[in-house]
């Protein structure tokens, strides 16, 4: 491992901190930001409005560390996949979906995950390691080299191929705090990559103190995968359901929209077939956010080997929504995307190094893929 600092782990603050350390003034820290994430650079030397004595020091302390891909795809749909090696057997994924008016990039925030859903392979290869703030920003920092807007872009104008980010790949975000808050701090940085906090999406299980801390220090956009409309079904389905039941939840979720960038929290219900679809569930579910206001995304399970379990039929899935729409919910089924690539929900393949004793697995991995249709379409 490298003893220079990776300037991708450090957000404005940080990056101040760390100027000042080195008898520099806080716009040389400003400066260096636009260079990395405007601009897209790693290449001290060609920062020219650094002093050429800062540069050469930076490029002996300091270096912006991009994670190697292990592999690039691109689907027929325009779905790219990059599988991006964090290193000691571990391996995470980052998915950009292209849409006609926006492109929305999907980023792991954890190698693995402790939380150890029913329905998702993430869970089940268990908890590898928590990425970094640089790990993080990383793979937006690297998308947007790739998909080559940052070059034609320059540090002042122009589009970007990726004006949505969503934390929805590998992982639990709130239970990796910190660096996650980092990463989102960059996110919105105007100096950085200067997204509105609507369009940035954090999706979490629950977890409950750490979504109120979310909402004092950063409110962006939240999703939450809620999946059950009665605590029993949810122990069952999201362990941490045991911990922060659902009345608990709801309650986190009013308390969010205090501060929310949208007035709605966005529920994701993965359909699994006679066990959380049925008219009376969705019924349930009506009754159980009464109180909050909400849009639903229905996300189509998708399967993998070793899952136990199916995925509703269309039809079901439909009815289900119906059932929610009739109620007043605004209402989506999510598209699924980038399949021939294994890029859609419940297909990446990434690794986890497996710290717990279980035997490693390369058993597909599930993030997901933020696009969607309206049920009534
Ligand atoms: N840990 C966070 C964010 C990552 S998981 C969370 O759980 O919200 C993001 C989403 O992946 C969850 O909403 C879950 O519904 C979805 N997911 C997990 N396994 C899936 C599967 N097999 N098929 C479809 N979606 C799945
Ligand atoms: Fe973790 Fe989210 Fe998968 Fe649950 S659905 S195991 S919280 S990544």
């Amino acid at each position: 491992m490298s003893s220079r600092t990776n300037l991708l782990d450090l957000d404005a603050e940080a990056m101040t901190v760390w100027c000042a350390a080195r008898g520099e003034k806080a716009f040389r820290a400003t400066q260096l930001l636009q260079w990395i994430h405007r601009a897209g650079l790693s290449d001290f030397a060609a920062m020219t409005t650094l002093a050429r004595s800062l540069r050469e020091q930076l490029e002996r302390d300091a270096e912006v560390r991009e994670l190697p891909p292990r592999s690039d795809h691109t689907s027929s749909d325009g779905t790219r996949k990059w599988l991006l090696d964090v290193g000691q057997g571990n391996a995470v994924e980052t998915v950009f979906i292209p849409e006609t008016s926006r492109g929305t990039l999907c980023i792991s925030t954890q190698a693995g995950c402790a939380v150890n859903c029913r329905f998702c392979s993430t869970g089940k290869q268990g908890f590898g390691r928590n990425l970094t703030t640089g790990e993080i920003i990383g793979q937006l920092w690297l998308a947007n080299r790739r998909l080559g807007a940052v070059a034609a872009r320059g540090v002042e104008n122009g589009e970007r191929a990726i004006s949505n980010v969503v934390l929805m790949g590998m992982g639990e975000p709130l239970l990796n705090y910190q660096p996650v808050l980092s990463a989102l701090r960059l996110m919105l940085d105007d100096n950085a990559y200067g997204l509105s906090r609507r369009r940035v999406t954090l999706s979490t299980s629950g977890v409950v103190p750490m979504m109120d801390r979310l909402r004092d220090d950063c409110p962006v956009a939240l999703a939450v995968s809620l999946h059950a409309s009665n605590d029993a079904l949810r122990d069952e389905l999201v362990p941490l359901n045991r911990k922060y039941p659902l009345r608990t939840l709801l309650a986190a979720c009013n308390r969010y929209l205090d501060r929310a960038p949208r007035d709605f929290i966005t529920f994701e219900h993965v359909m699994l077939d006679g066990i959380n679809d049925s008219d009376a569930h969705a019924r349930e579910l009506v009754a159980l956010v009464r109180d909050t206001p909400c849009k639903f995304n229905l996300i189509p399970f998708n399967a993998f080997p070793g899952a136990g379990l199916q995925g509703s039929p269309r039809t079901r899935i439909r009815a289900f929504g119906d059932v929610l729409l009739q109620a007043g919910i605004v209402t989506t089924i999510r598209k699924t995307r980038g399949d021939d690539i294994d890029a859609a929900c419940g297909q990446l393949a990434g690794t986890v190094r497996d710290r717990t004793g279980l035997a490693a697995r390369s058993a597909r991995i599930v993030p997901l893929v933020a696009a969607s249709a309206t049920v009534s379409a």
